[in-house]
């Protein structure tokens, strides 16, 4: 099993001939979650072979039109398509008022239900086998990030062992295998008693940071969370930090330099300016602070196992990362 990540889109602000807006799908064991939903996002979901239909969730980082402005047409279109099954789409505050408007703008009434969930930082969805968490970004409007953490294995339950302690068979297995510590015939057992944590495997983690200036805030959330990858806006290029920092976006060394502070394995760019053809300019002006370092282009898909193996604490139960701040 893995999770595989497709770029729709790597331009920020406007589309060029070679790239469309930023956006990123995410599939893993058949869940597709979509990251932005700028226009001709449609398009570039059918070119990588993504169903409309599959999407059950949207990410909405913020309000800005490019990276919202497909969503109208694709609720339209998920109606032709007969869609029976709600969507949750998940954007900073207002977002019930711009799914109502993006409905309105279009003229059609929805065959599905469309739920909108308002961000806020700390957990925002929970699945049996993953999570998804948010963290607020330094932009020029209310902007968030992401973080996916994929499911863990706790660790293997050794069945022979927990039989010779005379442990029945049952609810009893369960707490232990949740790590809880039970009581049984007047004695007392530990998780480490029958739970071989050396087969503990971590889930996946990956960060998805668009428009935004570097932030304490984010970069200690991300340096909590330690990805596996990190996906980072790169509007610019040094030559272009004044104007960087005047609308609140980062250029490639900047993304580098995140990337090296919060020790992430790897660092992938995009949400380039249209005025840099060559995404290998802002790899190579990262590169120079962080490696190993990609620039995203446009249909690009990149695949994660979904487990990796564990790095600290190696006779410890796993805990989520992902549950810090509400
Ligand atoms: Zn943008
Ligand atoms: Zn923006």
């Amino acid at each position: 099993m893995s999770i595989t990540l497709t770029f729709l889109g790597t331009s920020c602000s406007t589309p060029t001939p070679e790239r469309n807006l930023s956006s990123m799908a995410l599939v893993y064991r058949g869940h597709t979650i979509l990251f932005d939903t700028p226009e001709g996002v449609q398009q570039q979901l059918m070119r990588t072979g993504h169903s409309l239909v599959k999407i059950n969730h949207i990410f909405i980082s913020h309000f800005h039109g490019d990276h919202t402005l497909g969503l109208s047409g694709m609720l339209a279109t998920m109606t032709t398509l007969e869609r029976k099954t709600d969507l949750h789409v998940y954007g900073p505050r207002g977002i019930g008022e711009f799914v109502s408007l993006s409905v309105r703008v279009a003229d059609f009434f929805p065959s599905f239900t469309i739920i909108p969930h308002e961000l806020h930082e700390g957990m925002i969805l929970d699945e049996k086998e993953y999570s998804i968490s948010a963290v607020k970004l330094n932009h020029s409007c209310m902007c968030y990030g992401f973080f996916f953490e994929a499911e863990s294995k706790a660790g293997e339950f050794q069945r022979t062992q927990a039989l010779k302690l005379k442990i029945p068979e049952g609810p009893l297995w369960g707490k232990l295998q949740k790590g809880e510590t039970i009581m049984h015939a007047g004695k007392k057992f530990t998780p480490g008693m029958v739970m071989d944590y050396s087969k503990a495997a971590e889930g996946t983690r990956i960060a998805y940071i668009m428009d935004t200036f570097p932030h304490a805030n984010y970069v200690d959330a991300l340096k909590q969370f330690n990805p596996h990858a990190l996906i980072h806006e790169a509007s610019f290029l040094e030559s272009e930090k004044e104007r960087a920092i005047e609308v609140k976006h980062s250029t490639a060394k900047m993304a580098g330099e995140v990337a090296t502070h919060t020790q992430v394995k790897q660092l992938i760019l995009t949400h380039f300016s249209p005025r840099y053809p060559n995404g290998k300019d802002m790899a190579k002006e990262a590169g120079s602070v962080f490696k190993p370092v990609t620039a995203a282009h446009d249909l690009m898909k990149i695949e994660f196992p979904e487990k990796q193996p564990r790095e600290r604490e190696k006779n410890k139960p796993l805990r989520k990362k992902n549950s810090t701040k509400k």
